[in-house]
């Protein structure tokens, strides 16, 4: 099967299940787990943040950056089509008691302008905008980069008006690859970030969210309230460790590898895809035109060995990954193409 539903869906190699076997471990909630602390302060360094704490994912990382940024009835300024918006079923205003401003950008992006057109006056009719959250890459918008200079002015603003801002950068390694951007530029230009290995990366699970020692200590009292405590859990981080190693920056193949699939979908009939999103490893488009109903084009694809997910609509969207090679990118176009034929 080749498998296009989502990078998440990557495996443990076995260089990867070794270094996981091996992992030196000590209780993880008294601070004693040496690959966690060494995965924790790696990451600190890495985007040039004082601290770093490892969660058991990338939804618990920003939800409790959310949960130290805001106070109850506080707003978050964030774009319309973003995760935490969209897929963490409710989990800022359930936890943290905030309400959400969602703003449209274009392609993922919006602007400081934008974003300043929403923060609220001081008075108390208002909600108060305490929080910007931005993804990079974004997910829902197809794997886009969020520009390094559109961060920076919207941090600017931040610290102007005396808000705080959050980068949701569960896949910020696929960014900084594809546009050579140190993870430092990144860091340096928010409060807080969340970093995900489960992704691209391909470790099977864990986040890392950076900041400052004060927001990191209030973050490790609220990780215990989520019940994301956990004990021996270095053979998680040696995963990650070992991750970061060796398969930063082999996510170039996987952008090369979407961007294949792309261009051989756009010469489909009747496929709709908008080529200045694939930007990363993260392929959406339409069907709509081809006539066909999405359940039955899934099974269709499925039925020769290529899985997929919907992505709202008719849309659906393909992903690459380091389970997936060059081959298997060029059969699956010959299954799109037998599909739509
Ligand atoms: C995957 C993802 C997350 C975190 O998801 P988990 O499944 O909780 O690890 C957060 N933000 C974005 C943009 C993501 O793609």
């Amino acid at each position: 099967m080749i498998d296009l539903r989502s990078d998440t869906v990557t495996k443990p190699s076995p260089a990867m299940r070794q270094a996981m076997a091996v992992a030196d471990v000590g209780d993880d909630v008294f601070g004693e787990d040496p690959m966690v602390n060494k995965l924790q302060e790696q990451i600190a360094a890495l985007f040039g943040k004082e601290s770093a704490l490892f969660v058991p994912s990338g939804t618990m990382g920003n939800e409790i950056c959310i949960n130290c940024h805001t106070r109850p009835g506080d707003e978050v300024i964030c774009e319309t089509g973003c995760h935490i918006f969209n897929y963490e079923s409710g989990a800022a205003p359930f936890l943290s008691g905030v309400q959400m401003r969602p703003v449209v950008g274009e392609r993922g992006v919006m602007t400081a302008e934008q974003v300043e057109q929403v923060i609220s006056p001081p008075q108390d009719h208002f909600p108060q905008s305490a929080l910007i959250t931005v993804e990079n890459t974004h997910n829902g918008a197809g794997g886009t980069i969020f520009p390094l200079d559109e961060l920076k002015r919207l941090f600017e603003l931040a610290q102007n008006r005396r808000l705080k801002l959050h980068l949701d950068g569960a896949r910020i390694w696929n960014a900084s690859v594809a546009t050579d951007t140190p993870l430092k530029d990144y860091g340096h230009h928010c409060d807080s970030i969340s970093v995900c290995f489960s992704k691209g990366l391909g470790a099977p699970v864990g986040s890392v969210i950076a900041g400052s020692r004060q927001l990191i200590a209030e973050a490790h009292r609220l990780r215990k309230i989520y019940g994301g405590g956990m004990r021996q859990v270095g053979i998680l981080a040696a995963g990650a460790l070992h991750a970061l190693e060796h398969n930063l920056n082999r996510l170039k193949d996987d952008h090369n590898h979407a961007r294949i699939l792309a261009q051989a979908l756009s010469n489909m009939p009747g496929i709709e895809i908008d080529l200045d999103t694939v930007q990363t490893n993260i392929v959406i488009f339409d069907i709509a035109k081809t006539g066909l109903n999405v359940l039955q084009f899934l099974e269709q694809l499925k039925e020769r060995g290529v899985l997929v997910v919907p992505f709202g609509g008719t849309r659906i969207r393909a992903v690459t990954h380091l389970d997936v090679t060059k081959d298997d990118v060029e059969t699956a176009v010959e299954i799109f193409k037998d599909v739509f034929d």
